[in-house]
């Protein structure tokens, strides 16, 4: 399946690699045209949940940043992964994947003295020319370059997450949220990470974007007064301890296995947001990191999982409780105050993270929506996901028929609706295209149209054809 659905996206533009005239280069690729449309609704569809339905403000920061920033948040010195390189030919590896390949083991391994250990146990050659490997050493994921000529051309770095320039505006956005808490800031934007050897298209990028939330909270305060509106939501669960179960996530929070009972919350609002993108919900799985994974200072981080029929499991969002850290770190780096006086206390509020891939769901929303019933292949995207509302042609290419159909067109346009005109081959061919980049409704202008100004109105899934007044288009293509 996974060779049709890549066919269909290079050849109709939802998505392909970059850089294809130059001989490709790993971890990058292009949104085509259908594709970034497609990107766009995703990321509308976040901002409707996070900004609209829980009353986010928005933000975007630069994407580069200097290096002070990066030290204080820890990337710098421990935004790394182990790796080694061929002797002879320079392939480079990522260490415990490579273990993993060679054992077919999980590598337990985590620091750098034991992976070589394993290496040389092993006797681990290069897959691609047998050559010896070398040392295993640590490689920081960041991409390095420089701000400003000359000698005093500050050190900067391109983020790898948008998380960290949300918190450097903290000051302005505690004053902005008239210093009440909680409040939400959501960061949609691109991010970077320098991956070793990316092998895995489309999920694992070195350039990819990011919806990131922070939600600012008292140090107490990590509920959420919607609880309600998601507890009886049921999940497949996977504890830190690895054990798997279904539950509702009521059960979860009172079993004590989320621990936090607004990470349940946006777990919950998670798996709605997926399934309206088009996820399908069966291959979805809730899964907490365990103890070794987690990052010191969080209580419990959650992430929700697709299982891909590709590539396995995918990870789509991580919800975790990042406590009082990266404000702290930043107070102590930059000297400015973080602390907040509310309701009587002086505290560095917490912060509690929803943090969601772009790229990664727009795969899986790519996936789950491919279709194939015979020789007829379609996504069958929600509407609001999809790249355009409809498709408008005209039955033939005479007897005044196109010139109707352009009317209607622009009778769309004026709408404000995304909808695109295709006049070009036989009805079936135009149909069959469109469905191919999966727009739900195709309307066509025939002889008919002319006497009594009625179109026909054709459903992507089910085939089925209606037919409406030109009148009343609008209200049955936006349903
Ligand atoms: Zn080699």
């Amino acid at each position: 399946m996974h060779k049709q659905i890549l066919d269909v996206s290079k050849r109709r533009g939802i998505m392909y690699p970059s850089f294809e005239i130059y001989g490709g280069v790993g971890g990058f690729y292009d949104y085509g045209p259908i594709g970034s449309r497609i990107k766009k609704n995703i990321e509308d569809l976040v901002r409707r949940y996070y900004i609209i339905e829980e009353g986010c403000f928005e933000v975007e920061c630069p994407t580069l940043s200097p290096e002070a920033v990066w030290v204080a948040s820890g990337h710098v010195s421990s935004f790394s992964d182990l790796m080694t390189e061929c002797l002879k030919c320079g392939e480079p590896y990522r260490a415990d994947h490579l273990i993993e390949e060679h054992t077919g083991k999980s590598c337990e391994a985590s620091d750098m003295s034991a992976m070589d250990e394993l290496v040389k146990e092993y006797k681990i050659k290069c897959p691609k020319c047998g050559g010896g490997l070398d040392r295993v050493y640590s490689y920081n994921l960041m991409f390095q370059t420089f701000i400003g000529p000359g000698k005093n051309k500050e050190v900067a770095y391109l983020r790898p997450e948008t998380a960290q320039t949300t918190y450097l505006g903290f000051r302005r956005l505690w004053e902005i949220a008239r210093k009440k808490l909680p409040f939400g800031v959501i960061q949609i934007g691109r991010s970077f990470r320098n991956e070793i050897s990316p092998r895995q298209g489309m999920i694992r990028l070195r350039e990819f974007n990011q919806a990131e939330i922070q939600f600012f909270v008292e140090p107490d305060g990590k509920y959420s007064p919607r609880f309600d509106t998601v507890s009886a939501i049921k999940a497949k669960v996977i504890d830190k301890e690895g054990r798997e179960s279904s539950l509702t996530l009521k059960e979860a929070v009172e079993k004590g296995i989320v621990k936090l009972q607004m990470i349940a919350y946006f777990l919950g609002r998670s798996l709605q947001l997926f399934k309206e993108m088009g996820i399908n919900p069966e291959a979805l799985r809730l899964r907490q990191h365990k103890d070794e994974e987690r990052a010191f200072y969080s209580t419990d981080t959650w992430d929700i999982e697709y299982m891909s029929s590709v590539f396995g499991k995918i990870e789509l969002v991580g919800v975790s409780d990042r406590t009082d850290y990266d404000l702290s770190a930043h107070m102590k780096l930059s000297k400015q105050d973080m602390t907040v006086n509310y309701e009587g206390r002086k505290f560095i509020p917490h912060v509690v993270e929803v943090a969601y891939g772009i790229d990664r769901p727009f795969y899986c929303v790519i996936e789950s929506c491919y279709r194939e019933e015979g020789d007829r292949v379609f996504f069958s995207f929600p509407e609001d996901i999809a790249p355009y509302k409809a498709g408008v042609f005209p039955l033939v290419g005479k007897d005044g028929l196109p010139e109707k159909a352009q009317q209607v067109f622009d009778l769309l346009k004026k709408e404000g609706l995304y909808v695109f005109y295709d006049e070009g081959g036989s009805i079936g061919k135009r149909y069959a295209r469109a469905d191919e980049v999966g727009v739900p409704i195709c309307v066509t202008i025939d002889y008919e149209t002319l006497e009594d100004d009625t179109v026909t109105l054709r459903d992507r899934d089910t085939k089925k054809q209606d037919r409406v007044k030109i009148d009343g288009l609008c209200k049955a293509i936006v349903r």
